[in-house]
C-alpha cells in the first residue's frame, strides 16, 4: 500500500519499519481480543507482562545477551543515563571519559556532578572529526569505568575497535548504532541507548548492564527511580513503564529477527552507507566530514564547504521527498541518518539527487 510516505532522513525520532507500522495501527483498537490498544492497558496486565517479556527475551536473542545481564527498560531517554551511570558505577568516585562528540562531552560534563572524572582522550582538537587512538591511554588505577559513545549522532564517527580498557569496565551509550550490527556484550559492562534512533518511540532507554555491577549501597539520595538497582528487581515495573515505547520496540525487535538478525542488518547497513559515502568521495560539491576509518555506518555527516548552498540542497532535497537533511544546530551542514528502517533503495535515490543536483549547480 502507498501510504505517500518520504524518505526521512532523520537523526531521531527517526524512520520506523513499515511493516511495523502497519501492525501497530492494526492493533490500535483492540490489541488480540482484549478489546483495548496497548496504550490503554494497566501495565501490571498478564497481557501487558507477555509484551514486555517478549521485549526482553527477543532482544536477549538477537544481541545474544548472555544471562549475567540484566535488560532494563528505563524512562528519561538517554539523557537520564548520563546521571544514573556515575550515580550507580561511582563506587571509588573517580571515572574515565573519553570525548570524541556532543553526546560523549554532555555525558562527560553531568558526570564531572559526581566525583573526580578524567577526560582520558578526546578528538575535540579537530572538531571531533576522528576517533583518538585508544590502544595504551592512561587509565586511572581507580577509575570505575571507562566511558565511550560508540558513535557520535551529531559528528558522525564511529569507534572500529573499543578502547583497551586495561581492565576496567566499559561503559558505551550506543543510542545512535543500537542492533545496527552484532555486538558482544561480555566487552561492556553497561550498554545503554536511547530507543528513539534505531529502535522504536522516544522517551525510552535501554539499559544493558552485568549482574554484579548492580549496587545496593548507593547514596540515600540517589533518588528511587534512578537505582538500577530498583529497576532490576521490579522486572522495569517499579512505576508504570513507558508501555507504548516497550510495545513498538518489541514488534521491532521481532521485525529484525525475522529480516536475519544483526548479521544481516550489518551487511545492509554497510552497503548502504558505502553507496553514500563513494558517492561523497566522487563528488565534486560535496565531501564526508569525518576522516574515512571513523565513518559512522548510521549518521552520515556531509558539506559542500559554504553555508548557503548547504540550505539550498536541503530545501531542494525536502521538495523532492528526502526529509530531515539538515545537519544538526550546532554544527550545520547536512547530515543523513541511514538507521536500519532506511531501505537501500532510500539511499539510492537520495545519492541520484544529490548527483543530479550537482550537475545542475556546476560553477
Ligand atoms: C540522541 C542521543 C542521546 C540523547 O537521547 P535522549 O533520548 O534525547 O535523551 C544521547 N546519546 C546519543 C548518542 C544520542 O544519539
Amino acid at each position: 500500500m502507498d501510504y505517500n510516505r518520504v524518505y526521512n532522513f532523520s537523526a531521531g525520532p527517526a524512520i520506523m519499519p513499515t511493516p511495523v507500522l502497519e501492525e501497530i495501527a492494526n492493533e490500535v483498537l483492540n490489541y488480540r481480543g482484549s478489546g483495548m490498544s496497548v496504550m490503554e492497558m494497566s501495565h501490571r496486565s498478564e497481557v501487558f507482562q507477555t509484551i514486555i517479556d517478549e521485549a526482553e527475551a527477543d532482544l536477549r536473542e538477537l544481541m545474544n545477551i548472555p544471562d549475567n545481564y540484566k535488560i532494563l527498560f528505563i524512562q528519561g531517554g538517554a539523557t537520564l543515563q548520563f546521571a544514573m551511570v556515575p550515580m550507580n558505577l561511582m563506587k571509588n568516585g573517580v571515572a574515565d571519559y573519553i570525548v570524541t562528540g556532543a553526546w560523549s562531552k554532555k555525558a562527560y560534563l553531568e558526570a564531572k556532578k559526581y566525583g573526580k572524572v578524567n577526560l582520558l582522550a578526546t578528538s575535540q582538537d579537530k572538531n571531533y572529526t576522528y576517533i583518538p587512538d585508544c590502544s595504551d591511554l592512561p587509565v586511572d588505577p581507580n577509575a570505575d569505568y571507562v566511558y565511550i559513545c560508540e558513535n557520535e549522532t551529531i559528528h558522525g564517527s564511529t569507534f572500529q575497535k573499543l578502547p583497551n580498557t586495561k581492565g576496567k569496565i566499559l561503559v558505551a551509550d550506543q543510542s545512535s548504532m543500537f542492533l545496527s550490527k552484532p555486538c558482544n556484550v561480555s566487552d561492556y559492562g553497561l550498554i545503554f541507548a536511547g530507543v528513539q534512533k534505531n529502535v522504536g518511540p522516544a522517551g525510552l532507554a535501554i539499559v544493558i548492564l552485568r549482574e554484579d555491577l548492580i549496587r545496593e549501597d548507593l547514596d540515600e539520595k540517589v533518588p528511587t527511580y534512578m537505582r538500577y538497582d530498583i529497576h532490576a528487581k521490579s522486572g522495569s515495573l517499579y512505576n508504570t513503564p513507558n508501555c507504548w515505547s516497550i510495545y513498538v520496540c518489541g514488534k521491532v525487535f521481532k521485525h529484525l529477527k525475522k529480516s536475519g538478525g544483526l548479521s544481516a542488518m550489518q551487511k545492509r547497513n554497510e552497503e548502504k552507507a558505502a553507496i553514500l559515502y563513494d558517492f561523497l568521495d566522487s563528488s565534486k560539491m560535496f565531501r564526508g566530514t569525518v576522516e574515512k576509518e571513523y565513518r559512522s555506518l548510521m549518521n552520515v555527516t556531509f558539506v559542500t564547504g559554504d553555508e548557503e548552498l548547504d540550505a539550498k540542497v536541503v530545501a531542494a532535497a525536502k521538495a523532492a521527498g528526502f526529509d530531515n537533511l539538515k545537519g544538526h544546530r550546532s554544527v550545520g551542514g547536512l547530515r543523513a541518518s541511514i538507521y536500519n528502517a532506511m531501505p537501500k533503495e532510500g539511499v539510492e535515490a537520495l545519492v541520484a539527487f544529490l548527483e543530479k543536483f550537482e550537475n545542475e549547480h556546476k560553477a
